[in-house]
């Protein structure tokens, strides 16, 4: 593998970088991913994505990888007046797809071998060098193992606590959100709701609690957005806020009688100590949007995708649409040999309306029993909430309505 040039090397075997990978591979460039794990590996994350994304793999085995499929979502607000509407008024297919990341993930990864990529696991990369209009990478695998591999590109996408964009350059400052998940085992021939509802709750400050249906289980977390909450609250009390704001929300749901089946175990958790008890979670940092930030180098030879790139959506923290859009624009750009104006086409494509996401967002966090008394609780807030969750929506119309019809109500309002 050693005498190997590659036209691109992909670090991260992620959404992101399977995605690059498979798209690059199948416009024929011979491609190399490299992973720090071995595969199937856990990852937090509720594992929602719109459908659309299955246009992205027509050929993936769909039926192998998708959960539960769902097209109705729940408002509640701090545990009460829950309502629920459809994604769509029309009877259209809108859904949101549920899947479990380890096994969506390893899907990604095996598809793109079967499209001719090349993976080398427990391998990170330890520094880069480019001269002579060529990349040289300096390899390490857990075993001890050293390779240096040549390749024209390199996109990292090793996710957001990866410190390969370091090692190529990059700033690695991020407006930050913090999550925490947990699956709990749910048998839904006994349960007393249907598995095509999701559940969010805005009771969580600057932010929001989730419950996502899976095959046999619910998977519950939370997540705050650091840039919204007042005050300096750092990432370890952010963990308490949400685990505490979690439990509530398991005790609203078990006094509903709706997860009755709800064992009091989690599965796939790490322990928090605190104060309070020891709590059991999945955490995780998620990198927002920052439109200054670049995510390619001068050449346009290194090029960062997904949560490297800090291309989690503001208002809800979602990423996955946008780590694969983002390794499209990527590939897109390596062969229209535009890389060096990568930057400007995932701002064009991605950053304005995440941008006005973060506005929207900001508001919306900061009178969140506001909004939801006079806004989300309508037909139309799922359908808007669908849409930006598909990425077909620009916020700013949003944000002009309730300045219209709001603004006066809202002390402070003229400044955002
Ligand atoms: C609690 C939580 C819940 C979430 N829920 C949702 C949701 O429901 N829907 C949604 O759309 N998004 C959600 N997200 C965001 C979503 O998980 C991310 O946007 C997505 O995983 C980004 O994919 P990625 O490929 O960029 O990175 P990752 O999925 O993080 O993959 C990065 C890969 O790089 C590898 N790696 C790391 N460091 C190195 C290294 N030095 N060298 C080589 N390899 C390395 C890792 O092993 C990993 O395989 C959630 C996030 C969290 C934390």
């Amino acid at each position: 593998m050693n005498d190997i040039k590659y036209d691109l090397i992909v670090c991260g075997a992620g959404p992101a970088g399977s995605s690059a990978a498979i798209f690059a591979a199948e416009k024929g460039l011979k491609v190399l991913i490299i992973d720090k794990s071995s595969f199937p590996r856990e990852k937090p994350c509720g594992g929602g994505m719109p459908h659309s994304v299955m246009n992205y793999f027509p050929k993936l085995s769909w039926d192998d990888v998708i959960e539960q499929k769902v097209t109705f979502m729940s408002h509640s607000h701090n545990f009460s007046d829950s309502q629920k509407h459809s994604f769509s008024k029309s009877g259209s297919d809108d859904s949101i797809i549920m899947v479990s990341r380890k096994k969506f993930d390893l899907e990604l990864l095996d598809y793109s071998k079967k499209s001719g990529v090349k993976f080398l696991h427990k391998t990170t990369i330890e520094t880069i060098d480019e001269s002579n209009n060529i990349l040289k990478l300096f390899l390490r695998s857990s075993d001890g193992t050293t390779r240096i591999l040549n390749s024209d590109f390199l996109i990292i996408a090793d996710g957001a606590s990866g410190n390969t964009r370091k090692i190529a350059g990059f700033s690695d400052t991020y407006p930050l959100a913090v999550a925490l998940e947990f699956d709990f085992p749910v048998d839904w021939r006994a349960a007393n709701f249907s598995s095509d509802t999701l559940f969010l709750d805005y009771s969580l400050q600057s932010g929001y609690l989730w419950a996502f249906p899976k095959k046999e289980a619910v998977n519950i977390g939370g997540g705050i957005f650091l840039p919204f909450l007042p005050g300096n609250v750092n990432k370890c009390e952010c963990k308490k806020l949400i685990n505490n704001s979690i439990q509530k929300y398991l005790s609203f749901f078990k006094s509903k009688g709706i997860f009755s089946l709800i064992s009091d175990t989690c599965t796939k958790s790490e322990t928090l100590t605190t104060p309070e008890g020891d709590f059991k979670y999945h955490a995780w940092m998620l990198p927002l949007y920052d439109k200054y930030r670049k995510l390619n180098n001068k050449s346009g030879r290194i090029i960062l995708c997904g949560d490297s790139a800090g291309l989690i959506n503001p208002f809800f923290g979602d990423g996955l649409l946008n780590s694969i859009k983002s390794s499209s624009i990527a590939v897109h750009s390596i062969l229209e040999t535009n890389s060096c104006k990568y930057s400007d086409a995932i701002y064009e494509a991605l950053g304005k309306t995440m941008c006005s996401s973060f506005r929207l967002a900001s508001i919306f966090y900061r009178w969140p029993e506001f909004f939801f008394k006079h806004f989300v609780t309508r037909h139309s807030a799922t359908e808007v909430a669908y849409k930006m969750l598909s990425g077909t929506m620009n916020s700013e119309v949003i944000i002009e309505k309730i300045k219209r019809k709001y603004g006066r109500f809202l002390p402070g309002f003229s400044s955002f």
